[in-house]
């Protein structure tokens, strides 16, 4: 929150017993002010604030009892175990430990008085609370608490009683909770009432929830009017280089191209500054459509610096660019990280004097030493793989290049009006005709060996196959087939074929020769880590088998099996699973299985297991949330996006107090 927002928003060392070390342990998982403290809410709730009768517990709940010990045995079965059995008059609860020392026996026998507090199962001998905790008493039982008792996210060397003891010292702090305020609520969502429903305290959240997306919303929209007030080069049609790139083709673009073409080349006309996302599934042609962006700046003789996630997609779209724009008359260079020193520098030398109109490049574009002489437009590729909104600027000694976005994660629409409410959207829905719809099937692992026959069957043919792992090397952790160790047992069961090895770990100039040789034709079959996972294009492949696809996420399978079907020849994707299989990896396979439209699939996940994976990370917190949760609160988007339109029409002023009480200014959390 910025500073004079509220005096309740102080260092989180003013209240009382946070020293060094405390302070220290609270800034690791992201608490430095009291806000944030505020901010940290509870996953979920206990109710010690009655006693429930033992002759009214019910199996599965958690509740806290009373009872006299009637009985105190020692049970020597598989596991010895301590049973110590209450009664209250209404009805009986064993109290079962597995590990228990001699006082603690003691402490416990018959005519003990005790309070416990655990969840009830059903245990051998009728309702049981499994190491509950207890605490024996005489006459005075112990106090009840006054409301639900929260359980927080926590980290090691913090304890929920410690937390407890900050987060109630926030209710004494001078938060403005006037009506609107989201203040009111957070305080209560750390301290609700006894009586109060987990159906109640979900409306809360919701409430809670739909303002933070509001702020978000907001946010997104600020950033897209601050933008609007920005200049840049303006790129009309000047010459015919644009028609000679689509005459040289060789093949037709499909009107879903043609017109996000026209909308970017439409966008760059104006001294506006565009940011356009181009969503498109993969195998749907969106490098090409960036082609065309690029040359449209190289007719103002201005430069293009198109920035890949990986080295092999860099080395691909560089081949691409080259082909397409250097007959144009365009030059076109490749920076990246792993290429010698000696070339990089002379790379740089052309991106800065400007010979170079067009850079392809991973992350190494953003070194200090690589400045731009005159860039009109960025292109990022893949851009879910560098973070939902992280800030990609390269260095430029002119104004605001114009920006274009692309990525092959459907983004249902919903979460797309507020997550890229800074952004113009254009969707290519549809794929290049000619292609045949991949036959995908689910096969137990145990019939690995007919999987291997299947794949020299298909390499006899012609056909080159992918075999993806998860891992590198073998673990004795985890009982995942390796990479390495399957290409060795590829080779041997198909020596006619030659098979090859992609992992992470190789150093990038490995990694592109080996991807070179796959695509050139001089290896059969590409065993990979899942690094092929983003852009690599090899129409002649047309076989993909997937071990442990129950590991991975649906979006991952859908990127990963997209790199097959993108010749004429019919495709197949095989998911080779490790069995015996989860009722919810079988539902998610089964997704996979019966589509192929990344949006549906998309959808099927967001339901299946929230937003997190479809965004590239699971974490709530790296999404930019502080509470609200994707998976769960997407219903509430169009809502909050329509609560964010109408204050900015009518009621702008109250704008900054709802952004301070979300996107705290000093800790950069969602205005990035
Ligand atoms: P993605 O959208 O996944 O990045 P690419 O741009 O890599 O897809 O395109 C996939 C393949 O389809 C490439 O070989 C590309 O040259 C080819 N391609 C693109 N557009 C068309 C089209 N309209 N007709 C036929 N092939 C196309
Ligand atoms: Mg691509």
């Amino acid at each position: 929150m910025t500073a004079g927002a509220t005096e309740a928003d102080l260092p989180v060392t003013t209240l009382k017993g946070v020293g060094p070390s405390l302070k220290a342990t609270l800034e690791r998982i992201g608490i430095f002010r009291t806000s944030d403290l505020l901010l940290h809410l509870p996953t979920r709730y206990q109710n010690r604030s009655r006693v429930t009768a033992l002759g009214r517990i019910e199996a599965e709940k958690e509740c806290l009892v009373r009872g006299r010990v009637v009985a105190t045995k020692v049970f020597f079965g598989r596991r010895r175990s301590l049973l110590v059995t209450l009664e209250d008059g209404s009805g009986y609860l064993g109290l079962r430990f597995f590990h228990f020392s001699r006082r603690q026996q003691a402490g416990l026998q018959t005519g003990t008085q005790v309070q416990a507090f655990g969840e009830v199962r059903f245990g051998p001998s009728g309702l049981e609370m499994i190491h509950p905790e207890y605490r024996a008493f005489d006459s005075q039982p112990p106090p009840l608490e006054a409301g639900l008792t929260p359980i927080y996210p926590t980290t090691k060397g913090l304890g929920q009683n410690r937390l407890r003891s900050l987060t109630a010292q926030l209710e004494k702090l001078p938060w403005k909770t006037a009506e609107g305020t989201p203040y009111t609520d957070l305080l209560l969502l750390h301290k609700p009432p006894a009586d109060m429903t987990p159906v109640e305290i979900e409306t809360v959240q919701e409430r809670l929830a739909a303002d933070e997306l509001t702020a978000y919303y907001l946010i997104m929209r600020g950033r897209q009017l601050e933008r609007q007030r920005q200049k840049t080069i303006p790129l009309p049609r000047s010459q015919q280089l644009g028609r000679q790139l689509l005459n040289n083709l060789g093949f037709q673009l499909t009107a879903a191209q043609r017109r996000v073409v026209r909308e970017v080349l439409e966008d760059l006309e104006t001294e506006r500054p565009m940011l356009r996302l181009v969503q498109g599934d993969v195998g749907s042609g969106k490098t090409v459509v960036a082609a065309f962006a690029a040359v449209r700046a190289a007719e103002h003789a201005t430069q293009t610096g198109i920035m890949a996630p990986t080295e092999i997609l860099a080395e691909q779209h560089y081949i691409n660019f080259s082909r397409w724009l250097s007959p144009l008359g365009i030059s076109v260079v490749l920076l990246t990280g792993s290429q010698p020193s000696r070339e990089r520098r002379e790379v740089i030398e052309k991106i800065s004097n400007g010979e170079a109109l067009v850079a392809v490049g991973t992350h190494a574009l953003f070194q200090k030493s690589v400045t731009f002489s005159k860039l009109a437009l960025t292109i990022i590729d893949e851009q879910h793989r560098f973070g939902v909104h992280q800030r990609m600027a390269l260095r430029n000694k002119g104004v605001v290049p114009h920006q274009l976005v692309m990525t092959a994660t459907p983004i249902p629409r919903t979460l797309t009006m507020a997550l890229y409410a800074d952004m113009a959207v254009s969707v290519i829905d549809e794929l290049p005709s000619g292609r045949r719809a991949i036959d995908t099937r689910v096969i137990a692992d145990g019939r690995r060996n007919d999987v291997v026959a299947r794949l020299g069957e298909s390499l006899d043919r012609g056909g080159q196959a992918y075999w993806v792992c998860p891992l590198i090397e073998n673990s004795e952790h985890l009982d995942l087939a390796d990479a390495e160790s399957t290409a060795a047992a590829l080779a041997k069961a198909l020596p006619e074929h030659r098979v090859g090895l992609l992992h992470g770990r190789m150093r990038g100039a490995e990694k592109a020769e080996v991807m070179q040789s796959f695509s050139g034709g001089e290896l059969d079959v590409l065993v990979a880590t899942t690094v092929i996972e983003v852009g690599v294009d090899v129409p002649n492949a047309n076989l993909m088998i997937i071990e442990n696809p129950e590991r991975m996420g649906l979006a991952q399978l859908h990127q990963l099996r997209g790199r097959v079907g993108r010749g004429s020849a019919q495709s197949s994707c095989i998911l080779l699973y490790k069995s015996p299989l989860g009722a919810d990896a079988k539902a998610r396979l089964q997704v996979i299985r019966d589509s192929q439209d990344g949006f549906h699939i998309a959808e099927q996940d967001l339901k299946l297991r929230g937003g997190g994976e479809l965004l590239g990370t699971r974490q709530t917190g790296e999404q930019g949330f502080r509470l609200a949760d994707l998976g769960k609160h997407a219903h509430l988007i169009p809502e909050a996006v329509a609560r964010g339109d109408e204050m900015l029409r009518s009621a702008p002023e109250s704008v900054p107090a709802l952004l301070d009480a979300w996107a705290p200014a000093d800790t950069g959390h969602i205005s990035v």
